[in-house]
């Protein structure tokens, strides 16, 4: 018998998540060196120097396990947001809790909703538990939210619900967030992964307010709000992310997690990247400035883009696969979206101001081409 057959089922149909072209793969296939990576919505700035220097100072305590509960993260995080410490699971990046989600509510016999064009993960970890994906049809590249009301059952688990969205950048409003989670049924939690929380609140949005999520936690028990340093902090290579929940979620969360899901060099430089209010401001400062770039790109090309609040863009270029392709052969690399139900958009990651000029050079040359 196959081994692959020894898998359980919703393992067996599973495609695992594809991430973007690292630099150095680009460089043994194509020879190219010295390439620009906007594939991966990672922060072109870097991490935190003072981060840097508190993961120098941690290097001598590598024998040591990390502190399992990450109190003094943990105690920053409680403040920063005002909640209690009870409230908050430190995750392996962010993606770890939407897995320790999963994995601690959701069975085969229960269903996961999300919406087309949602994050990659939501359906590999609703897959991996072998629970029924809902996929709820995109309005206007985001989601539609009576729509995903409308697919609640009695076996629905989990809602991911990403805002802003990646790839498509689009995010919900405070007002029409607030009225969905109203409706939402209490057997239901609700994950609300703001991944790019930090570029959003700082995007300049008019009447349309976007809401920090953490304001609802009281209001609604079954709300989880999801963060991560690996965006705007810069670290995600560190990988480390956090919910905010009610406490008993926490509970249930710690129960499964790994002792030490944590390391002790993401536990420190989070915690000071955390008060690196300078590094922050740069980052999200040359992501407005990029974003302009490529929205001014745009016009000049004659391309349609989705309007985006995180740091990346979705810019529509026709055969994507071979502008892509063509793009890696100027030393450009960005990310295909045919997988998300958009073969005809790429999505760029706003990156410094000479690396947007770089790509923008070459999308000039290969989109005439
Ligand atoms: N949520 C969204 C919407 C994301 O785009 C990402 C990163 N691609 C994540 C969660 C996970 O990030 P991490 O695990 O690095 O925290």
């Amino acid at each position: 018998m196959g081994l692959l057959s020894l898998a359980t089922k919703g393992v067996q149909a599973l495609q695992p998540y594809q991430p973007g072209k690292p630099l150095q793969e680009l460089e043994r296939e194509y020879g190219i060196t010295q390439a620009v990576k906007l594939a991966s919505n990672e922060n072109p700035l870097g991490p935190s120097p003072v981060a840097l220097r508190v993961i120098a100072e941690q290097l001598p305590e590598l024998a040591r396990y990390p502190d399992g509960n990450g109190f003094t993260l943990k105690t920053a995080l409680a403040k920063k947001h005002a909640v209690a410490i009870e409230q908050i699971t430190l995750g392996n990046g962010s993606n770890d809790i939407l897995e320790l989600l999963a994995r601690a509510f959701v069975t085969p016999e229960h269903n996961i909703i999300f919406s087309q064009h949602a994050f990659a993960v939501y359906p590999i970890v609703t897959q991996a538990v072998g629970a029924k994906a809902v996929v709820t049809a995109a309005r206007d590249w985001g989601y539609d939210l009576d729509a995903i009301l409308a697919a609640i059952d009695t076996n629905s688990r989990l809602i991911f619900i990403a805002n802003p969205n990646n790839p498509t950048g689009t995010w919900l409003s405070h007002h029409d967030l607030e009225q969905f989670l109203a409706r939402v049924p209490s057997h239901v939690i609700v994950v609300l992964d703001e991944a790019y929380y930090e570029y959003a609140s700082h995007a300049v949005l008019g009447d349309n307010q976007y809401p920090d999520g953490m304001q609802w936690l009281t209001r609604f028990p079954n709300l989880v709000v999801t963060r991560t340093f690996s965006k705007a902090y810069g670290l995600a290579g560190l990988r480390i992310g956090y919910s905010v929940s009610h406490p008993d979620v926490a509970d249930v969360l710690n129960r499964v997690r790994q002792p030490f899901n944590v390391n002790s060099l993401a536990l420190a430089a989070a915690e000071a990247a955390l008060e690196d209010h300078e590094h922050l401001a740069k980052g999200l400062a040359c992501n407005i400035a990029g974003m302009q770039q490529y929205m001014n790109t745009c016009a000049d090309l004659n391309l349609d883009y989705i309007p985006s609040i995180g740091n990346f863009i979705c810019v529509k270029v026709g055969e994507a696969a071979t502008i892509y392709e063509r793009l890696l052969r100027e030393g450009v690399i960005v990310r295909p979206v045919a997988n998300y139900d958009m073969p005809e958009y790429l999505r760029i990651t706003i990156g410094t101001a000479e690396e947007n000029d770089r790509c923008i050079a070459a999308l000039q040359k290969v989109i005439v081409k």
